[in-house]
């Protein structure tokens, strides 16, 4: 049977006050090891749901969950006792726009193993690997000293990639990791997607619903702070069962 890498019961969400609500009453049950797709037209919920995960919302003042519970690799992750840091080591993100440190390569990829003290032969081991299964290695391995921001977008969005999974997280959030990218690039990470798929959760936020079709097993639609939809990427977009699925997927809004 397939387990659960993140539950979410009933929760209601506010940026501000408890009747202006981002997210209303959400149900879902993310499968481990799957990649889970979230769409629906723009302002609906879909960042706001997938950085409760990690706790992203913590930073904006005022927001909070309102009521439910968010449970990640079976731990209420908003109890007071929760180690966020911790928390964020086995949720790792990647976001829109890539965002490497002004530092080199390699200093990149090895600097959350650092925070955990690791050794330098561990390091070149991780930074060697991780960069190898983001398919960059080959790319830039004469060039493990140059700053990072050198990169080409897509590059970059790649040692993102391996810079989260070098700290080998359970679970990877990325919030519309292409969006900022060419189509080759778009095509690069998205393949990565697939092949990460094999030793990750993947939730992906994107507005690409090809893109969701290609990369995702499951997909959730969200509507106005709502979950409409949720089930299985083939049977989505090939018969939902509720007709704003179905005009959401057939381009009638959004
Ligand atoms: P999506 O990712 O689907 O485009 P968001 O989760 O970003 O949607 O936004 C959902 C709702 O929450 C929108 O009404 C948006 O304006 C609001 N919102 C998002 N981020 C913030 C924020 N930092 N402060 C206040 N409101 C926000």
């Amino acid at each position: 049977m397939e387990s659960s890498a993140i539950q979410v019961k009933g929760v209601d969400f506010t940026y501000d006050s408890e009747e202006n609500l981002a997210l209303k009453k959400i149900n879902l049950d993310i499968l481990a090891k799957e990649v889970t797709a979230f769409i629906g037209p723009s302002g609906c919920g879909k960042s706001t749901l997938i950085r409760c995960f990690n706790r992203m919302n913590d930073v904006v003042a005022g927001a909070r969950i309102v009521s439910g519970n968010i449970y990640v690799l079976q731990e209420d992750i908003n109890q007071p006792e929760i180690d966020v840091v911790d928390l964020r080591r086995r949720v790792g993100m990647v976001f829109q726009k890539s965002n490497p440190f002004p530092k080199s390569i390699y200093e990149n990829v090895a600097y959350g193993l650092r925070l955990f003290g690791e050794n330098k032969d561990f390091l070149d081991e991780k930074v060697y690997q991780s960069l190898k299964e983001v398919g960059l290695w080959k790319e830039i391995k004469d060039n493990l000293e140059k700053n990072a921001l050198y990169l080409s977008g897509g590059q970059q969005q790649r040692l993102c990639i391996a810079r989260a999974i070098a700290i080998s997280p359970k679970i990877i959030l990325m919030d519309e990791p292409c969006s900022a990218l060419d189509p080759i690039a778009t095509a690069k990470i998205e393949e990565l997607i697939f092949q990460l798929r094999e030793k990750f959760t993947i939730v992906i936020v994107t507005h690409n619903l090809q893109q969701a079709m290609r990369v995702s097993d499951f997909t959730a639609f969200l509507n106005e702070g709502q979950l409409i939809e949720y089930g299985k990427t083939s049977e989505i977009f090939s018969k939902p069962k509720k007709d704003e699925t179905e005009a959401y997927i057939s381009g009638k809004f959004g």
